[in-house]
């Protein structure tokens, strides 16, 4: 259903590079990129330029024949990038970086555990691990290939860093970004307590709504307002790393019957207001997926006509909560509290199949914020800006609870400041 890519290989590199570098995810001095042309040769990023200012005249061309043509010499990674595309042909873009969180798993040899989260697992799929060998040279260029024909799609290098395959570029981004903010929630959980991981049934979930298709009609303004707000909200998520390009979902209530939501398997980033999906209780608009939370919400606005908008995220430091059995607190500061009220933690719960039930559980005043084991939160307001804070909220009290463990034990507001604090914001 995605239209041809229109983007230039050497653009699309650039742009891959400008967000890898600008979300911390390189430095300026570590990490390639490359894609395979149809014709076997392959765009890829030049030696020593600046990763932080990059432009598409400094991308290289290295031609089947092995000439070249570009301002700069090719990657000094050059060779492992034509080993992988030699022995894997379905694999046509290369991400290769050195990361925070997966260093930290490459230097410790062990492989960042993606059974915590159903998206995680599958967006990221089987990971190997590649021997150590010098940069550049020949050896490592043959381990990687070789880690990458045992069918992995995420190869870990041995006190090095990671190249993640794709189909396409956005693929081998999106596969490259979803890994090491797994890797970045798995670490922060590890310092909470013991990981819990999820059954393979959940694993191998691949349950979506079944909806049928809404009539088209014309769009009126106080839609096309809600999709733009919606867009940025989406974007703002992402650009303050509460969303991923794969994780992470808006809705919107539009009126008594219908609400808009982001779509299934679009990165969060590059949407648009034509993206979005219009959703009633039982039916969709043509030709577009909504989000696999659809139902979900669509149950939420039914039973709480005061609720106008939906949020499912999974940002790491709350994610992390979720991954053990760490209790997590709001009475750590007043605006935690007031924000988030008790936020308590329930056992997992697919999105999809057990929609009814974590419906049942939201309401405005009792229950706006629901942590749920191995998956993440679920977060309800009347607009969108409310459940924004929302998230950004729980997601900086998890922060500060995570910093303040080294510190010493958490003393938390008393039930008397909370009685005192519920009175005068009228929360009673
Ligand atoms: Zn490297």
């Amino acid at each position: 259903m995605d239209s041809t890519n229109w983007q230039h290989p050497r653009d699309e590199l650039v742009a891959t590079m400008d967000r890898i570098y600008r979300y911390h995810m390189t430095t300026t001095s570590g990490g390639n990129l490359s894609i395979l042309d149809p014709d076997g040769g392959i765009w890829i990023t030049p030696s020593r330029v600046d990763k932080g200012s990059l432009r598409a005249a400094d991308v290289v061309r290295v031609f089947a024949d092995g000439s070249r043509e570009g301002l700069h010499p090719p990657s000094s990674e050059f060779p492992f990038h034509r080993e992988i595309y030699k022995r894997r042909p379905d694999i046509k873009a290369i991400v290769h970086a050195h990361p925070g969180a997966l260093v930290a798993f490459s230097i410790c040899r062990t492989l960042p555990e993606t059974r915590v989260q159903t998206h995680a697992f599958q967006v990221c799929g089987k990971i190997a691990y590649a021997a150590y060998a010098c940069p550049g040279s020949q050896e490592l260029g043959d381990k990687i290939a070789e880690a990458f024909a045992t069918g992995a799609d995420c190869v870990m290098l041995e006190n090095h860093g990671v190249v993640i395959g794709g189909r396409d570029l956005a693929e081998a981004f999106q596969r490259f970004e979803t890994l090491e903010f797994a890797a970045q929630t798995v670490i922060r959980a590890s310092a909470l307590g013991t990981l819990k991981t999820l059954s393979a049934a959940a694993l191998h979930s691949h349950a979506v709504p079944d909806y049928a298709t809404l009539p088209p009609v014309a769009p009126l303004n106080h839609e096309k307002e809600l999709r733009a707000q919606l867009c940025d909200f989406t974007h703002r998520a992402y650009r303050q790393r509460l969303m991923i390009s794969t994780a992470g979902s808006i809705s919107a209530r539009l009126d008594a019957a219908h609400f808009v939501t982001t779509p299934r398997r679009r990165d969060r980033l590059e949407l648009t207001v034509e993206n979005l999906v219009r959703v009633t209780r039982d039916a969709c608009e043509e030709g577009k997926r909504a989000s696999r939370t659809s139902r979900l919400h669509g149950l939420i606005y039914e039973a709480n006509p005061e609720i106008g908008v939906v949020i499912n995220a999974q940002p790491m430091c709350a994610s992390a909560f979720c991954m053990t059995d760490a209790e997590f607190s709001s009475r750590t500061i007043p605006e935690s509290y007031l924000v988030l009220g008790d936020t308590p933690k329930v056992p997992f719960a697919c999105v999809v199949a057990d929609a009814e039930a974590l419906a049942a559980k939201m309401s405005l005043k009792k229950c706006p914020v629901l942590l749920i084991e191995n998956e993440g939160a679920l977060i309800v307001g009347r607009t969108l800006l409310e459940a924004f804070d929302r998230l950004e909220v729980l997601e900086a009290t998890a922060e500060a609870l995570q910093l303040s463990r080294p510190l010493g034990p958490l003393v938390p507001m008393p039930d008397s400041a909370l009685a005192e604090l519920r009175k005068a914001f009228g929360m009673e």
